[in-house]
């Protein structure tokens, strides 16, 4: 009998899983069955903006973090798929930091013209997975929403492709309680507009109060406050915008900080990360770990090393993304196909123990990128996935790093080279900070008829 596959989610990570499948098969391979649980009515993860927060229509919590007016936070050059690359699939040249709608679109365009969304059962959430060591079999359990049942199944291999930027990691201060304005979590931030001319206290100092706050100060915010635990983010911020230590407590609408200063705010946002979350998976089967680079327990970071049957997709900290979730899933799709056999459990743990003393010398920017972009070439060397250039990539990145402090509300203006294509990106028709309109038409300079006239 044919293997058995079940992916878990249909975000960037399980569509390369079903892209990897579709590739060998295109050439000839013979594939093993495949289903993709997909919690949402459609593909793409976090790409699939949603603005529902909290529960979703079925009562599930809402997966998605985005938010309006989000534009890529890094190159699309550092993203860029070696097999379907953004020329392919706008037929031009587009500028380098585009906006998710136009992301998702890039992404949907691959998968839709692989055919592979048949594959997947939308609106239907993996509830339950365990193993029977006698049989060698996982059974998954899912709710289909559509349909109003619950059905168990069996699998050889599951990939847990679910993502972990979902799951708020939401601390408390004293006086939150009674606080006189909102309180929230980056993840249920949707609408900077919310924020217009109030003043915003961000708590954190990693990519998502960069660019709440950034986005705050874009549509209007009166100022913007972010605190620190251990060291600040160090950008040349705007005048209305700074940086204080660590939030101690709030009293009515002052915030007081670890220097002894205060501030009267209106709003405070949470930008303190999430958590790994995967109530599906049994404790002997469930990968916990902090948003780092090297996870333990995974051997090539992707297979579960107490039963190797498990297979995780995009579960490091992010300074690649689409293309690693690629190199990952090409991986994985030769271990399932017998291509690549994998080796005995202690020789995995080695193998993972090394690269993990290696993650844990990591000091700089540069070095952590480096550091991904070696784990992903020692994949894409296993398997037929397109070369590319990490190299080029990893400079790509540096680029980014400097434009980045030399002006953290102008770097998106800038462009790269793509290193797939070789084409020198355009520079975007208006400067971030003016764009206003996140929408695919107007980023792609394909501004709607009605709009047109109306401007
Ligand atoms: C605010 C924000 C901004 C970001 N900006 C960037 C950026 O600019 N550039 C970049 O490269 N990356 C960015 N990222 C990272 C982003 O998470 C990745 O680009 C990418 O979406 C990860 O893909 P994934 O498939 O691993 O996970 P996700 O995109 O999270 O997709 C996981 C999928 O699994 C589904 N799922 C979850 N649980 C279940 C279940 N129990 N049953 C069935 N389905 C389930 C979800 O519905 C979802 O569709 C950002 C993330 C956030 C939160």
């Amino acid at each position: 009998m044919n293997k058995r596959v079940a992916i878990i989610g249909a975000g960037p990570s399980g569509m390369a899983q079903l892209r990897a499948f579709q590739s060998a098969g295109e050439k000839g391979a013979d594939i093993p069955d495949i289903v993709c649980f997909e919690k949402q009515k459609d593909w793409g993860g976090m790409w699939n903006y949603t603005w529902r927060t909290g529960t979703d229509e079925n009562g599930q919590p809402v997966h998605g973090s985005m938010y309006r007016y989000l534009w890529s936070n890094g190159p699309k050059e550092c993203l860029e798929f070696a097999d379907y690359t953004f020329e392919e699939h706008f037929g031009k040249p587009i500028a380098s930091y585009p906006p998710r709608e136009v992301l998702w679109d890039y992404i949907r365009g691959r998968v839709e013209k692989a055919g592979v969304r048949p594959y997947i059962r939308f609106n239907t959430t993996v509830r339950q997975v365990s193993f029977d060591a006698a049989t060698k079999k996982f059974t998954v359990t899912a709710q289909d929403f559509s349909a109003g049942t619950t059905v168990s199944e069996d699998f050889d291999y599951v990939v847990n492709a679910c993502g972990h930027f979902s799951t708020p990691n939401a601390p408390t201060f004293p006086g939150f309680e009674s606080f006189g304005g909102r309180i929230l979590h980056a993840h249920d931030f949707r609408d900077a507009l919310e924020f217009k001319d109030k003043d915003v206290l961000l708590v954190g100092s990693s990519y998502s109060a960069e660019d709440i706050g950034s986005q705050c100060y874009k549509y209007g915010a009166k100022s913007i406050t972010s605190c620190y635990r251990t060291a600040p983010m160090g950008y040349h911020w705007p005048d209305n915008w700074e940086e204080k230590p660590l939030l101690q407590r709030v009293r009515g609408n002052i915030a007081y900080f670890a220097d002894d200063t205060h501030k009267r705010i209106d709003a405070i946002i949470l930008c303190t990360g999430y958590q790994h979350h995967f109530p599906f998976l049994p404790d002997d089967l469930r990968l916990k770990t902090g948003n780092r680079l090297w996870p333990l327990n995974l051997y090539k970071g992707i297979f579960w090393e107490d039963n190797p049957g498990l297979i995780y997709l995009g579960m490091q900290d992010l300074w690649y993304s689409f293309n690693m979730f690629d190199a990952q899933a090409w991986y994985a799709r030769d271990v399932i196909l017998g291509r690549i056999t994998l080796p005995p459990k202690t020789e995995m743990i080695v193998h993972s123990l090394a690269w993990r003393a290696k993650e844990e010398k990591l000091v700089t920017n540069q070095e952590m990128f480096e550091f991904q972009g070696s784990y992903i070439q020692e994949l894409l060397d296993a398997t037929d996935y397109p070369s590319f250039d990490i190299e080029g990539v990893n400079r790509t990145f540096l680029e980014w790093k400097h434009d980045k402090h030399h002006d953290i509300m102008g770097y998106r203006n800038k462009s790269y080279r793509s290193l797939m294509t070789g084409t020198q990106s355009p520079p975007h028709h208006t400067p971030w900070l003016s764009a206003l309109d996140d929408s695919m038409e107007a980023y792609l300079g394909e501004a709607a008829p009605a709009l047109k006239a109306a401007s």
